[in-house]
């Protein structure tokens, strides 16, 4: 992420829109914010999902907020999305709509995957209510951009995801919820995977 770089504009467009929405403004109104970093993004690694990897070419890729902008489900006090992070680039990642959205997978009994607006925490008590308070979460779910956590993740010969056999049980745990709100178990992706170890 150290890398991008922003157009010109970005940042006074980012600033102006936090500042509309700190008055009232609804998000979602300023979403050409973070849809104009896109080609940017795509540039860090080519056309690949940040999150499961798979190059789709065909298929459109989201700017997706690591820390859910409007939202954020399962959490108590009720949390209304890390608003103050929604025009923050480095809250952004380039991730495929199975990632991203909550899905069915028709090939797996309708098992529902994708991130929609979860975002556990290790420890709950350390949850960001205002801004800046974010930087004391530990994330459960792995983030692309943190090396040491995409190396907690390996893959089965059968094209299943699981954790690398060195991590402990913290991070066990931390692999198996991102590979369920990842949906990185999806069944087609699985099968990739699968055909790809035959090949390799
Ligand atoms: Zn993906």
């Amino acid at each position: 992420m150290d890398s991008i770089v922003l157009p010109n504009e970005w940042l006074a467009n980012s600033q102006k829109a936090t500042r509309e929405v700190d008055q009232g403004a609804d998000i979602d109104d300023f979403c050409k914010v973070w849809q104009d970093l896109k080609p940017e993004l795509e540039k860090l690694v080519g056309k690949k999902c940040w999150y499961c990897e798979a190059i789709q070419s065909r298929s459109d890729k989201d700017v997706e907020h690591f820390r859910p902008k409007k939202k954020v489900c399962n959490v108590k006090p009720d949390h209304d999305g890390y608003r103050w992070l929604a025009f923050n680039y480095t809250n952004y990642r380039y991730s495929c709509g199975y990632c991203n959205k909550r899905r069915k997978d028709s090939g797996n009994n309708n098992r529902l995957g994708g991130k929609g607006n979860y975002f556990p925490l290790i420890d709950e008590n350390k949850r960001a209510y205002k801004p800046g308070d974010e930087v004391y979460e530990r994330p459960k779910l792995l983030d692309p951009c943190v090396e040491a956590d995409v190396k907690l993740l390996d893959f089965n010969d059968d094209g299943t995801p699981c954790s690398v056999t060195s991590a402990n049980q913290i991070d066990r745990d931390r692999v198996e919820e991102s590979i369920k709100l990842y949906h990185l178990h999806h069944s087609e992706i699985v099968e990739e995977r699968k055909k790809l170890a035959h090949i390799l």
